[in-house]
């Protein structure tokens, strides 16, 4: 099991074993793209830069205009840090660009859009800029770093300020550790004023400045209480020459079991660098993450998912999917999952091996009989049901007249899936 486990962890988006696989990495899914996250900032008062966002050089002067700025910071909008060091696929440098000129916005613009930035935290062919941020320029004094997370080996917030901020944070926590403040947070107590002028005065922010950064400080906390956020990261933090304290980048990540009482935040999610079988998938609260193998797999819980999976590469096989339908499985769920398996054209066999505790196997068998009609299954289908209701289950799948192969344990039915191929 130990490869399978590590072979979906390095695809790094199987969150949920992350957490159960590795205690320390903590489940996170949702991340905003920085403009958004500054709109959230802005509701909680955190002072940002003015900016339009736009998806073409086409209203990049007017953009400009409105913002009635002496200096423009033109910045692409992709899920990942190090933007400004990095470079795009058609060898245009920096992902973020500071100029005078609305013309050279509108240049910017168009030279990052539809073009693949590559950074220190993107794949290594780099990710598609859809959006660009168009903002009011600020000049910079001082940048420092200021973070809010959950972190586990605090059983609770933490947060971690230095006073070095814009260069790799983890460059400092390697080489000067003495420049790193981190502060526990007593979740009933939240940041308090003696805390946030601790870290104001840390972060060499003084008289109106410190008063000025402390309030930032507040104001962060409660957009990380508000948001759910499991971790809110600025940096650079920055000083003007005219005394403001300003968040000038920022990221921030998002408690998934918050969802239900976030909807707006979550509504705005960018799938647009994800699989779309994943996003389908998710749509329908399926766990399915996409493979290269041809025996798609509906599965009901992670640990069978993947002992599914080892067991097909055991004789053989090699799975097209990893799917999690998941304990509380509806039948339109498994009709979902089954539409997301047949339209793979690489899928060539499907295994389902369900074991029943809260799931009803009749569910299931409900489900997969009225997705072979209809979505009129081409390929050989093996299931394999035990537990709750399996007799009822078995008799619903022998009844349909369908032709199903079915197997008494996963043994055969991975045999069984692998020789239908
Ligand atoms: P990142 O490279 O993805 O972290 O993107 P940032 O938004 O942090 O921008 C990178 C760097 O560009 C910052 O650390 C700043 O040094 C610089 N920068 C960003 N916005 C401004 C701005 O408004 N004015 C100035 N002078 N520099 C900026
Ligand atoms: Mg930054």
């Amino acid at each position: 099991m130990a490869t399978s486990i590590a072979r979906l962890l390095s695809r790094g988006t199987f969150r949920p074993l992350q957490t159960f696989v590795n205690p320390k990495v903590p489940c996170r899914r949702l991340n905003l793209l920085e403009y958004q996250s500054k709109v959230l900032l802005d509701n909680y008062g955190v002072t940002i830069q003015k900016f339009r966002v736009l998806d073409s050089p086409a209203g990049a002067v007017e953009a400009s205009k409105e913002l009635a700025a002496k200096e423009f910071v033109v910045k692409a909008q992709i899920l990942a840090g190090g933007r400004g060091k990095g470079h795009f696929d058609n060898g245009f440098k920096g992902g973020v660009h500071l100029t005078t000129d609305p013309e050279v916005v509108t240049d910017l613009v168009g030279k990052m859009v539809g073009n693949k930035l590559v950074t220190k935290q993107t794949p290594t062919d780099g990710i598609l800029v859809n959006k660009v941020m168009v903002c009011e320029a600020v000049d910079i004094l001082r940048e420092t770093y200021f973070c809010i997370l959950m972190d586990r080996d605090h059983n609770g917030p933490v947060l971690i300020a230095s006073p070095d901020g814009g260069v790799d944070i983890e460059e400092v926590a390697e080489k000067t550790p003495e420049r790193l403040l981190t502060l526990p947070i007593d979740i009933h107590d939240g940041i308090t004023e003696d805390m946030a002028n601790q870290v104001a005065e840390f972060l060499l922010f003084n008289g109106d400045l410190k008063e000025k950064c402390a309030k930032e400080v507040i104001n962060c906390w409660n957009m990380f209480l508000g948001v759910d956020a499991t971790q809110l990261e600025i940096n650079p933090l920055i000083e003007t020459p005219e005394g403001s304290v300003v968040a000038v980048d920022a990221k921030i990540q998002f408690d998934d079991n918050a969802q239900f009482r976030q909807k707006e935040v979550f509504a705005q999610e960018d799938t647009s660098e994800s699989d779309p079988r994943e996003v389908d998938a998710a749509s329908h609260n399926l766990n399915y993450i996409g493979m290269d193998g041809n025996i798609g797999c509906l599965v009901n819980g992670a640990g069978l998912a993947m002992a599914t999976m080892d067991i097909i590469k055991l004789h053989g096989g090699s799975p097209a999917n990893f799917l999690d339908v998941g304990g509380s499985v509806q039948e339109s769920q498994v009709y979902e999952a089954f539409r997301i398996l047949t339209s793979d054209v690489n899928v060539k066999a499907i295994l389902v091996n369900v074991f029943g505790g809260i799931v009803n196997c009749a569910t299931i068998a409900n489900g997969v009989v009225n997705a072979s009609r209809n979505i009129e299954l081409s390929v050989p289908l093996v299931v394999r049901l035990e537990g709750t209701n399996v007799d009822e289950a078995k008799k619903i799948l022998l009844d349909s007249g369908l032709p199903i192969m079915s197997a008494t344990d996963l043994d055969e039915a991975a045999k069984k899936a692998v020789a239908a191929i």
